[in-house]
């Protein structure tokens, strides 16, 4: 399988055909058969901490890859623009490292908006004292 394409549902139904990704924007979740064929649904979060959905001109991209390590297949895949770009087989490290690199993003980009509130926050303060608020 080379190719998914994209179908908007409200809920994602529960047999799945071959060849299609179902993106249910109400409820956050896509859903598709694993591209290698062996049948097993494969289901994905949207969220900012999970999967990115975006769609151009109808065709679907998620990131990051989809990864069917719990899987049998253990099959590794892009889809991008609608095509499934097939990737090596990462080791369970890389897995990890690549998760924990994402994780490490996020607590960086939390941590920049504490440190920005807690500018303001002393801003204030100071303009207080100094105009006697
Ligand atoms: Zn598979």
């Amino acid at each position: 399988m080379n190719e998914l394409k994209l179908q908007h549902v409200t809920y994602v139904p529960r047999d799945l055909a071959p060849g299609v990704l179902y993106v249910s924007l109400e409820y956050a979740v896509a859903a598709h058969l694993c591209a290698c064929g062996c049948g097993a649904k494969v289901v994905t979060p949207l969220g900012p901490a999970e999967w990115s959905f975006t769609e151009r001109g109808g065709r679907p991209s998620l990131r990051p890859s989809i990864g069917n390590w719990q899987l049998p297949c253990r099959s590794h895949y892009v889809i991008s623009d609608g095509q499934i770009h097939w990737a090596k087989g990462w080791s369970e490290a890389q897995v990890l490292a690549g998760r924990n690199a994402e994780e490490q993003r996020r607590r960086d980009h939390y941590a920049a908006q504490e440190r920005e509130r807690g500018f303001w926050r002393r801003l204030w303060n100071w303009l207080r004292k100094v105009f006697g608020g």
